[in-house]
């Protein structure tokens, strides 16, 4: 049977994918058209994500991309994100997940270069990321293949670094998504200034169970 989505609902799906793009932005962690968000519209499966290289103080519910699993685009006329094949793989490996964040933050990009995991310092961190943010080894980024090696790497965390290349952050809504990469970026600035300080004290490991959210 066809999926079906009533234009009301995408409507609403689009608007708060728009606003989701808008705050993130806001907030610096997607720099001018870097990076890219979308979500899933759970009663049609469908996949909502702002287009390729577009200003997103430019953006509105027009330019949004509608895509299946397949990657066929369904409804819209700008050119679809080169890294929606990662999305979609998330999406087709992790049904639970209804919103991602890519994003290219300053601190978490620091790490990125460095190779080096972002360690739980804040317990802010395990509660949201559910531990220690790893790094994915560098690769290029336009391919399904991207996303599944991506998710071995990611394990049960909800969010990863790319090499050399930002993060990505899933979440069971689009603003969880967001919540989590700003915990990411959080983080990272910490453990850097920390790390400027000394050797930072990690929350005992008998205690991450109990505060993983
Ligand atoms: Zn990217």
């Amino acid at each position: 049977m066809e999926p079906i989505s009533t234009v009301a609902n995408t409507l609403a799906l689009k608007q708060e994918l728009v606003e989701g793009a808008a705050l993130v932005a806001s907030i610096g962690l997607v720099p001018l058209t870097q990076g890219n968000l979308s979500l899933r519209d759970p009663e049609s499966g469908y996949i909502l994500m702002t287009p390729h290289d577009y200003a997103y103080d430019q953006m509105t519910i027009d330019d949004v991309l509608v895509q299946d699993l397949a990657g066929n685009v369904i409804e819209g006329f700008r050119e679809p994100s080169h890294e929606s094949p990662v999305h979609l793989a998330v999406y087709e490996k992790r049904p639970e997940v209804l919103g991602i964040v890519h994003a290219e933050p300053i601190y978490t990009n620091l790490f990125g270069v460095l190779h080096k995991a972002i360690a739980p310092l804040h317990v802010n961190t395990l509660i949201d990321v559910g531990g220690e943010v790893p790094v994915m080894p560098f690769a290029p980024s336009g391919s399904r293949q991207f996303g599944y090696d991506m998710l071995e790497v990611m394990g049960d965390r909800r969010a990863v670094v790319w090499a050399n290349h930002g993060m990505l952050a899933v979440g069971d809504s689009l603003r969880k998504a967001i919540h989590c990469t700003v915990m990411v970026e959080i983080s990272a600035q910490l453990y850097h200034m920390a790390l400027q300080h000394g050797e930072p004290h990690l929350i005992p490991p008998e205690y991450h169970d109990r505060l993983v959210g």
